[in-house]
C-alpha cells in the first residue's frame, strides 16, 4: 500500500529530497508514495548554500532532468574544487581538486612526491586540474554526455533558484505542494507524529514525516526533543556576512573553483556565478565582532563594493544526535550544520534523502525503528566524520592570529592520531571507515599536503626502491602532459556556461 510522507520545509532540503523521493518512489503513479510538501512563504528560505560537491551530479540524473535545464533554471556554473588561499599562513596557497589523484599501477604517488622534494603543489604533480582552473576552462565540452565529464566536478548556483527549479521537478513527480504554516505537531500514545495543524490548511497526516524546517527543527527538535550535540569546541565559526557581488563586466571571466582566503578570525567564500559572485565572510563570534568582519570582508572585497549591503546569518555549530525518531527525520539544516567549508550541507542532504529513499516501505513501527537505527548510524557516523575533516583544514596552520592558535590547540584526538600516523607514513584507506566517510582520503591527502603537513619519510626510504620511483617519475611526467592535452580540448569556463544556457531541453 503506498504510503504518505510529509515533507515540512521548501528549502534546498525540502525540495532536494521531495523531488528525489517522488522521482524514485514513483509518486506520480498508482500506487506510489503520496508526498505533499508544506513549507510558510512567511518565514522563507535561507537563501545560501550555493556551492555543492559532485555527489551532487548523480542526485540530478536521478531527477531525470537534462543538465541544460538544471545549470540554466538555478543560474549555476561548474565548480572543479575549492583554491586555498593563505590558509597555511599569509602569502599561500593551495588547491583541494575535485579529481582523484593520478596513480602509477595503481600505486599512491604521494611518497614519491614527498622524497622526491616536493617541487609543485601536490594537487598539480598528481592531478591536471588545478591548471585547468588556472586557467579559466570548464570540466568538460559540451558534446559530453549530461552529467559526465573528463574533469570531475559539481556546481555553485543560486540558492532561491535552485529551489525554485527543484519545486518545479518535484511537482512535475507528484508532489502536492501546499502553502502555510505548521503550528502543531500532534503526537499519538506511542510518540510518533499523527498529523500537522496548518492554520487554513487544517490537518495534514501522514506516515512519515520529514522535517526540512531549517534551524528552526520544528518537528525533530521542537516536537520530538532530538538533543543537539554543539562542536564548537573544534569547529568555531558561529556567523557568516553574506554579499551578492555583480559583475562589472557581464562578459567577465567565471572562475570554475570556489575562492576561499583566510582571513584572522574565519575566512571568505568566493563563487562565480553567471552574472554575479556570492561572496561572504564566516567567522567565529568569540574571535572578532560583527562590525570588524564587515570591514574585513569589504577590505577584501574592494571598494567596487562599498555600496552593496551585507547580511548576516547566524548558526549554531552540530548535529542532533538522533535524526530519526519514531516516524519523524530530519534532512538539512534541522539535522545539523557545520559551516559551509567544502559543502558539506547539500550533500548530507543528498546522503539522507537517499537513505529515506533505500528505506521504503517504511513498514510497521518495528520496521521503522530499525530504518531508524540504520539511518541514525550512518548519519550520525558522517556527521562525526566531517568534524575531523573540515578541523584539518585548520589545524595545521601557522597563521598567528588568536583564532588560528585557538584552532591549533583544539584538535579532537581522532585527526590527532591520524596526524601523528600521517606524519611518518602516507595517507592509507585504511585510516577511514568507507561507509561513515563522505570524503576519500584522496581529499584528506590534498588537504594534509596542501597545508603542508610535515610527513617524513626519512624511515622507510627504502620502501620505494629505484624501480619503483622511476615509474612513479613518468607518472609525474604523464600528468603534465595530460595537462597540457586537457587545455587544447576544454572551453574557456563562461563560454561552457553560456553554450549550455542557450541549448534546448
Ligand atoms: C552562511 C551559510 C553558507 C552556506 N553555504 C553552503 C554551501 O556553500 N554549500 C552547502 O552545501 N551548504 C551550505 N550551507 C548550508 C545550506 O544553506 C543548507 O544546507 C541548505 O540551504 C538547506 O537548508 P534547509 O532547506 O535545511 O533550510 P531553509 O532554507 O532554512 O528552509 C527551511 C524551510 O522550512 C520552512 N519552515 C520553517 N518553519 C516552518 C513551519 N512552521 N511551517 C512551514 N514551513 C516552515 C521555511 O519556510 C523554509 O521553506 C550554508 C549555510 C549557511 C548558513
Amino acid at each position: 500500500m503506498s504510503q504518505r510522507i510529509v515533507i515540512v520545509g521548501g528549502g534546498t532540503a525540502g525540495w532536494l529530497t521531495a523531488a528525489y523521493l517522488a522521482k524514485t518512489l514513483r509518486a506520480d503513479q498508482q500506487g506510489g508514495a503520496q508526498i505533499t510538501l508544506i513549507e510558510s512563504p512567511e518565514i522563507g528560505i535561507i537563501g545560501v548554500g550555493e556551492g555543492t560537491f559532485p555527489t551532487i551530479r548523480a542526485t540530478l540524473a536521478a531527477l531525470g532532468v537534462s543538465e541544460a535545464r538544471f545549470l540554466r533554471e538555478s543560474s549555476s556554473t561548474f565548480k572543479q574544487g575549492v583554491h586555498f588561499v593563505d590558509w597555511a599562513q599569509a602569502g599561500t596557497d593551495y588547491f583541494h581538486p575535485f579529481n582523484l589523484p593520478f596513480t602509477a599501477d595503481g600505486k599512491d604517488l604521494s611518497p614519491y612526491w614527498l622524497l622526491g622534494g616536493r617541487n609543485e603543489p601536490f594537487a598539480d604533480a598528481v592531478t591536471i586540474q588545478g591548471g585547468v582552473v588556472q586557467a579559466g576552462r570548464g570540466p568538460k565540452r559540451l558534446s559530453d554526455p549530461d552529467f559526465q565529464g573528463p574533469m570531475n566536478y559539481a556546481y555553485h548556483f543560486d540558492a532561491a533558484r535552485f529551489a525554485d527549479f527543484l519545486r518545479g521537478v518535484g511537482v512535475e513527480a507528484g508532489v502536492t505542494h501546499r502553502l502555510g504554516k505548521v503550528e502543531g505537531v500532534h503526537r499519538g500514545e506511542d510518540g510518533d507524529i499523527t498529523h500537522l495543524s496548518a492554520g487554513e490548511l487544517g490537518d495534514i497526516a501522514g506516515d512519515l514525516f520529514i522535517d526540512c524546517s531549517g534551524f528552526r527543527a520544528r518537528l525533530i527538535g521542537e516536537a520530538m526533543g532530538a538533543p543537539f550535540r554543539a562542536v564548537d569546541d573544534v569547529l568555531f565559526n558561529d556567523r557568516a556576512l553574506a554579499v551578492q557581488v555583480p559583475y562589472a563586466d557581464p562578459e567577465a571571466p567565471i572562475v570554475p573553483a570556489t575562492v576561499a582566503t583566510a582571513h584572522e578570525a574565519g575566512w571568505t567564500w568566493d563563487i562565480g556565478l553567471r552574472e554575479r559572485r556570492g561572496t561572504g565572510y564566516v567567522f567565529s563570534s568569540r574571535h572578532t565582532d560583527e562590525a570588524r568582519a564587515e570591514t574585513v570582508l569589504r577590505g577584501y572585497l574592494g571598494p567596487e563594493a562599498d555600496h552593496l549591503p551585507t547580511r548576516l546569518l547566524k548558526f549554531q555549530t552540530g548535529y542532533r544526535q538522533q535524526q530519526w525518531i519514531g516516524n519523524c527525520v530530519a534532512v538539512g539544516l534541522s539535522a545539523g550544520f557545520f559551516e559551509p567549508l567544502e559543502s558539506t550541507g547539500i550533500m548530507l542532504i543528498e546522503v539522507a534523502a537517499a537513505l529515506i529513499g533505500e528505506a521504503y516501505p517504511f513498514g510497521d513501527r518495528g520496521a521503522r525503528a530499525a530504518a531508524a537505527r540504520n539511518f541514525n548510524g550512518l548519519m550520525i557516523g558522517r556527521y562525526e566524520r566531517v568534524v575531523d575533516f573540515l578541523k584539518l583544514h585548520y589545524c595545521l596552520s601557522r597563521r598567528p592570529e588568536p583564532y588560528w592558535r585557538d584552532n591549533v590547540a583544539t584538535i579532537p584526538e581522532s585527526l590527532a592520531d591520524k596526524l601523528a600516523q600521517w606524519r611518518r607514513r602516507p595517507v592509507s584507506s585504511f585510516d577511514f571507515i568507507g561507509d561513515l566517510e563522505t570524503f576519500l582520503p584522496a581529499s584528506y591527502q590534498y588537504i594534509f599536503h596542501g597545508m603542508g603537513g610535515q610527513a617524513d619519510l626519512s624511515e622507510t626510504v627504502g620502501l620505494y626502491p629505484e624501480a619503483a620511483r622511476a615509474m612513479a617519475a613518468k607518472a609525474f611526467g604523464q600528468v603534465r602532459a595530460a595537462g597540457a592535452e586537457a587545455l587544447k580540448h576544454l572551453p574557456a569556463h563562461r563560454a561552457l556556461v553560456e553554450a549550455y544556457y542557450a541549448r534546448a531541453g
